[in-house]
């Protein structure tokens, strides 16, 4: 039982007593009262009825009437008709007796007198008494009556109420506890506000009034400690930041909502506050901590860099974007620096991802070592760095900054055992000269790193405008080259590859050739590599490979001279999955003779001699195939694949053999060359021989086949004919 249902059981239970009690009292009273009165009335009748008939003795008789007590006796008894006892007495002036009835009254009894006169004189009083027992006994029974009476109220009033309330409390009772329940089981915290103003209408106090289970979990304390605390403090500061929100609920009448933060902890509230009590707001808490964080952590990934964990391209165009908007009202110096690691693919091709990966992400960290915290460092993807420099003085020393970047590179990286030396191209656009937006700027440094990569590497470049026009040369090629396979715009040349000692035609590389259709004839080293890039490289190779096997079905059939025709082929057609499986597609579909056919590939490719799409390439050797190592010498590449590798030729490079005649260094190397060939047991050829000094030299040192502009220079296909079918008739002859 709770305080109110006592107070209301003490109220009924006083007030059923009350009226029992009154009943019991009041009612016989009354009685007792009334037929009192009724008594006093009658005896007052009585006595002066007795007194007129003693007045008439008295008249009759003045002198003696005093002595006929008889008669008077008489008289009393006469009148006494009561069927109660009563006794009637007269008295003498003296209260002496002068007659009475025979009856006797009892103790109880009530009494009244009359004067009996005589000319106006009282001579004698008459008094009357009569038992009041008849009187009590009924006011007992009506006490009695009264009682019961009252019993039956006192039992009406105390019960029927006390069960309605009993009822209606335990109702309260069951909705307070499923209220309660609810309370406690809900997985949102919730919490009671006393809120109070004073006079001035200024906060007086917020008070924590009620709290459930879930909301002191959520703030870590238990329920007793949040319940009579203050509220401001109690759910931290930026709580108290909601002050206003929370105070219009009482105003306005609505809920508020907002999101709460609790920065020590790193958990995040959606609050809901709502009053439905004047003076009390109800706070409801929903943990929104893992959705935050998901927020947070796609927010992270969005913006930054996995693998450097630096910003990333999305960031940098961002905080460009800004930085700028800054130099214009400012007028800020700015520069934009883009970076790109030299040679960091053969990096990746040799080492593997992972050293690759994990050289990116130190040379991340040393590059930021450069800056001030202020700037931004970025990766922008694959081996690509862009940094943005503001100074709020006019002076940017970029040319400093570049320096310091690229002699940040000079200590080689340790990565696992490996000791990488690497360098650094970079591209530097300054605002506003080079550009007044961030998209330009970062276009422009990298324009101006394309061309430090291309004036040698491991330097820095200022953007200028002539990059631009270069640039969209470029892209002017690109295009062209998309549509140029379909358009039939390629062709190929033969250059013969001579027998250096009986000095015949002992093969011919196929070399492609590009038409354009208004720039004319574009070498290949113009177009082979931006092929490569943009992946043409796959349809064009194919294109070649089927054509030189189309030409020699042809030229065999035609009963020339079984010469070897050779392809270039590039790393990134063997990388292709399916190249093996092509190259016997293409000897199946054109019936050409695989002994005939000769793959060029160049040590770029064959670093990664352990890669399966190489060994297939190697198998094609079981058809006949021979394969050749082009521009051997200048692949940067450790010579390990040559004694695992079955390599049929090496092909000395043109930059060995151009100075071979006055070239010391030169000769020694053409020199070591042919010897580990032949110690290898493989053929070699050189490149680029133009003059007779170089052919004598290079036949002095064994080599065995000569390619160059001293007999041939690529010819066409009709030309190469001509001089297969003068071969075959001179042999003949
Ligand atoms: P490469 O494979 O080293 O081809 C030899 C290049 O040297 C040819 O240049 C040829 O014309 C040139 N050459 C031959 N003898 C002499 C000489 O005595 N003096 C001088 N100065 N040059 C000589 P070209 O035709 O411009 O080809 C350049 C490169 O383009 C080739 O170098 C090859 O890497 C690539 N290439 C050509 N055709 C193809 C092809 O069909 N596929 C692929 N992937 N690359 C090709
Ligand atoms: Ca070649
Ligand atoms: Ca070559």
């Amino acid at each position: 039982m709770n305080q109110t249902e006592l107070s209301i059981h003490r109220f009924t239970l006083a007030v059923a007593w009350s009226i029992s009690i009154l009943i019991t009292i009041l009612v016989p009273a009354a009685y007792f009262f009334i037929s009192y009165q009724h008594l006093r009335s009658e005896l007052i009748v009585q006595s002066a009825l007795s007194a007129n008939d003693v007045t008439d003795l008295v008249k009759s008789n003045s002198a003696l009437w005093r002595y006929e007590e008889l008669r008077l006796s008489e008289m009393l008894e006469q009148r006494s008709k009561s069927s109660v006892a009563e006794s009637r007495i007269i008295y003498d002036t003296n209260r002496a007796v002068i007659a009475s009835n025979t009856s006797a009254v009892p103790l109880a009894h009530i009494s009244q007198t009359h004067d009996i006169y005589d000319a106006g004189v009282v001579i004698a009083s008459i008094e009357i008494s009569r038992t009041l027992k008849p009187l009590l006994f009924g006011t007992l029974l009506v006490a009695l009556c009264s009682a019961a009476i009252a019993a039956v109220i006192f039992f009406t009033l105390r019960t029927l109420p006390r069960r309605s309330i009993k009822k209606a409390f335990q109702a309260l009772r069951e909705k307070r506890k499923k209220y309660r329940s609810l309370h406690e089981t809900m997985k949102e915290g919730m919490a009671e506000h006393r809120v109070t103003f004073g006079d001035d209408g200024e906060l007086k106090s917020f008070i924590i009034i009620d709290a459930n289970s879930s909301c002191a979990d959520m703030f870590g304390c238990s329920r007793q400690e949040l319940i009579g605390s203050n509220s401001l403090t109690q759910f931290g500061t930026s709580f108290r930041e909601y002050l206003p929100e929370l105070l219009q609920v009482f105003e306005h009448g609505n809920s508020t909502t907002f999101e709460l933060a609790l920065p020590g902890k790193g958990t995040f509230y959606m609050t809901t506050a709502y009053s439905q009590t004047p003076g009390i707001i109800t706070t409801l808490f929903e943990d929104i901590t893992e959705r935050k964080k998901s927020e947070l952590q796609i927010r992270r990934m969005a913006y930054s860099d996995q693998l450097t964990t630096l910003p990333n391209r999305t960031l940098l165009l961002d905080r460009l974007n800004q930085a700028v908007a800054n130099a214009t009202q400012n007028g800020i110096t700015l520069a934009v620096f883009f970076l790109d690691l030299d040679r960091f693919k053969i990096f990746n091709d040799t080492m593997g991802r992972a050293t690759g990966d994990q050289l990116l992400i130190e040379v991340g960290r040393r590059l930021q070592r450069q800056i001030r915290c202020s700037d931004t460092l970025a990766r922008m993807g694959g081996d690509e760095f862009c940094f943005v420099a503001t100074n709020p003085s006019k002076i940017l020393n970029s040319t400093y900054i570049a320096q310091k970047f690229i002699d940040s590179m000079l200590t080689p990286f340790w990565i696992g055992s490996n000791k990488l030396h690497v360098s650094t191209s970079i591209g530097i656009a300054v605002f506003p000269d080079d550009g007044i937006d961030a998209e330009t700027l970062i276009k422009n440094a990298e324009l101006a790193m394309y061309s430090a990569k291309e004036a040698g590497r491991d330097m820095y470049n200022y953007y200028s405008p002539e990059m631009n026009q270069k640039a969209h040369i470029r892209m002017e090629l690109e295009n062209g080259l998309r549509n140029a396979l379909e358009r039939g715009e390629f062709f190929l040349e033969f250059q013969p590859i001579m027998n250096a000692e009986n000095r015949t035609v002992a093969a011919a590389e196929a070399l492609v050739r590009w038409n354009h259709p208004t720039r004319g004839r574009i070498p290949p080293n113009e177009f082979i590599p931006l092929a490569e890039e943009t992946g043409l490289i796959l349809p064009l190779g194919e294109w070649v490979l089927r054509t030189v096997c189309s030409n020699m079905k042809t030229w065999n059939d035609a009963g020339l001279p079984q010469i070897r025709l050779s392809v270039n082929v590039s790393s990134r057609q063997v990388e292709q999955q399916n190249f093996a499986q092509i190259v016997r597609n293409v000897l199946n579909a054109t019936g050409a003779n695989a002994a005939q056919l000769e793959i060029e590939l160049t040590e770029s490719c064959l670093v990664n001699h352990t890669s399966t799409n190489l060994a297939e390439v190697f198998d094609l050797r079981n058809l006949g195939i021979s394969i050749a190592i082009d521009d051997f010498g200048t692949g940067y590449s450790s010579l390990g694949y040559i004694k695992t590798l079955p390599i049929d030729h090496i092909k000395i490079d043109r930059s060995f053999v151009t100075d071979i005649s006055s070239n010391i260094q030169d000769q020694a190397i053409v020199e070591a060359i042919i010897t580990m060939s032949q110690k290898l047991g493989i053929q070699n050829i050189a490149e680029g021989v133009e003059t007779l000094e170089q052919l004598e030299f290079l036949q002095e040192q064994g080599c065995n086949e000569i390619q160059g502009y001293y007999f041939h220079r690529p010819l066409s296909v009709d030309a190469l004919e001509t001089l297969l079918r003068t071969q075959a008739e001179l042999q003949a002859g």
